[in-house]
């Protein structure tokens, strides 16, 4: 998923539990069981892993990470009392996993192996095994969910 898309269930999740640490391992399991739906970007991350052709996989990322950003913004200056660290934190244990992934293609460290298996063991479950969809459909549904996400906070 887009890391608008896992900021935006974290928000939610934060503002629902209350609770900076439960808020963080919630919203960390919920980054891989969300990631095993089928979201359009096997063909981006083969170009990137396999094709070494970066432009479209950085290109993506960092528009999708601003759009984030400025999402994380809206919800965090809402009129609405909540916890800001329990938000903060569910919002960064979402996200978490892709950072340690961008860790890792940076750096190579083995320390960081296991979790990128476990990581892609979710993230291929069910596109390695019925294919995925169309990026462009799985952008405009997750912006359908984000925005009715957002609308329950
Ligand atoms: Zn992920």
């Amino acid at each position: 998923m887009t890391i608008t898309t896992h900021a935006a269930i974290g928000a939610v999740i934060g503002f629902s539990v209350g609770n900076p640490v439960a808020g963080f391992i919630i919203g960390m399991c919920s980054h891989f069981l969300v990631d095993m739906i089928p979201h359009g970007d096997s063909n981006l991350a083969k170009k990137f892993r396999i094709q070494k052709k970066k432009r479209g996989a950085v290109t993506f990322t960092t528009i999708d990470a601003v759009i984030a950003i400025y999402v994380i913004l809206g919800v965090s200056n809402l009129p609405i009392p909540t916890s800001d660290v329990a938000l903060s934190a569910a919002i960064a244990g979402s996200i978490m996993p892709d950072l340690v992934i961008g860790l890792h293609d940076l750096t190579k460290s083995k320390y960081l192996k296991w979790f990128v298996k476990l990581h892609f063991f979710f993230h291929d479950f069910f596109s390695k095994k019925y294919g995925d969809i169309k990026l462009g459909y799985a952008i405009i549904g997750q912006a359908v969910i984000v925005v009715l996400l957002l609308n329950l906070i």
